[in-house]
């Protein structure tokens, strides 16, 4: 970088005051390093480091600065599994547990991409993949110039990497995938820090692909606690109106009830948790219920903080908030209840049954 003295000779520079303020006890010493720190300034080593500290990013906004790149990539490597028509399709748990080639090489693509540039990070993936070097070309190394323009809020401005932890979900809604219901494919990279989901981006890669062939495809929404969400335009469902999105290949009796408890006017049933979660901050649902385990944190982490950031809210079925500490339980088992706005007339319809069913960690 050059050294930029005008910078450095402004009425911000950070050499003068704290230099006086040290050495007000003696003139002689103040002078002396008055003088080296003028030196120090002539040559441009103070200016260079003073201009970094100015204007250096956060930590957290260059994490989610990289994420929302490599979460570009990764849309990219789920279109062209998909293209290449061989998915390599294998049952983990069961038939509606699956995980694909596109969920192994997105993963492996995410995990090492943000870890090269954040050794420090917690990375925490869905799939469970043998420990080997990522393929140079699942590499993406660039970050989004626009987020690293946005300021951080103050009360993340100072996080260390070592106390983030970035939950990953490659291909949320696989089933789906296979089945060819393609926009309620995302892909999820959720921030946490002190048990908080505090940021989150999502990939959809087919987003527009009804739209035809000229139609651009796919697109990424991120968001920040304190700061907003983006890359999709909020919008609430109707005054008064009850629409309950919920799972399409999860369901059980206590998902139904749950969800008929809801009065809901519609029922929406869809995959995905990322898909569900930008429903509700499209105006398309007004609730996201799920009255079972199943989903995982790295199913929520990332929706619950772009959710968040526009002042919804994501719970379980007692409205108790879900951790995201790196040693915590992966399963969400007291299910997920998730809301933009009147989350509390939601909670107040859970059925007895379900609370008993699922209780709180
Ligand atoms: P769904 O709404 O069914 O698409 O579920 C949202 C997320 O939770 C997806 O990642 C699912 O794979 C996961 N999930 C929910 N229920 C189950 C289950 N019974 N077994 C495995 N994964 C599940
Ligand atoms: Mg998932
Ligand atoms: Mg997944």
């Amino acid at each position: 970088m050059t050294p930029s003295c005008p910078a450095v000779l402004s009425d911000r520079s950070p050499c003068r005051e704290p230099l006086v303020k040290l050495n007000s006890g003696s003139p002689a010493g103040q002078t002396a390093i008055k003088k080296v720190c003028l030196s120090e300034l002539q040559r441009g080593v103070l200016s260079v480091s003073a201009a970094v500290m100015a204007s250096s990013p956060a930590v957290l906004m260059r994490l989610v600065a990289s994420a929302y790149t490599v979460a570009e990539k990764a849309g990219t490597i789920v279109r062209k599994v998909l293209q290449s028509g061989e998915l390599g399709i294998v049952e983990k748990t069961g038939a509606n547990d699956l995980q694909t080639l596109a969920d192994r090489l997105v993963q492996k693509s995410i995990c090492a991409s943000l870890s090269k540039s954040f050794p420090k990070v917690t990375i925490i993936g869905e799939e469970e993949l043998p420990a080997e070097d990522a393929e140079e070309e699942l590499l993406e190394n660039g970050h989004s110039s626009l987020i690293l323009q946005k300021s951080c809020p103050d009360q993340y401005a100072s996080l260390k990497e070592e106390e983030l932890v970035v939950w990953v979900d490659p291909l949320d809604g696989t089933k789906e995938y296979t089945e060819g219901l393609l926009d309620h494919v995302t892909v999820l990279i959720g921030i946490a820090y002190g048990g908080t989901a505090i940021a989150g981006v999502i990939n959809q890669p087919f987003y527009n692909y009804q739209m035809g062939a000229g139609a651009s495809l796919g697109r990424t929404l991120w968001g920040v606690l304190g700061l907003g969400a983006f890359g999709f335009q909020l919008q609430e469902v109707p005054d008064g109106k009850r629409i309950v999105t919920t799972t399409r290949s999860h369901s059980n009796k206590l998902v139904i009830d749950a969800v008929q408890a809801m009065e809901p006017h519609d029922v929406i049933r869809v995959g995905g948790a990322g898909n569900k979660i930008i429903q509700l901050v499209e105006g398309k649902a007004s609730a996201y219920v799920f009255a079972s385990p199943g989903c995982k944190k790295w199913d929520t982490c990332a929706p619950e903080a772009i959710l968040h950031a526009v002042g919804g809210k994501l719970t379980d079925m007692h409205g108790n908030a879900y951790r995201y500490d790196a040693n915590v339980k992966h399963m969400n088992s007291a299910g997920v209840l998730a809301t933009l706005r009147n989350h509390e007339y939601y909670l107040s319809r859970v059925p007895q049954v379900v609370l008993q069913a699922l209780p709180s960690d």
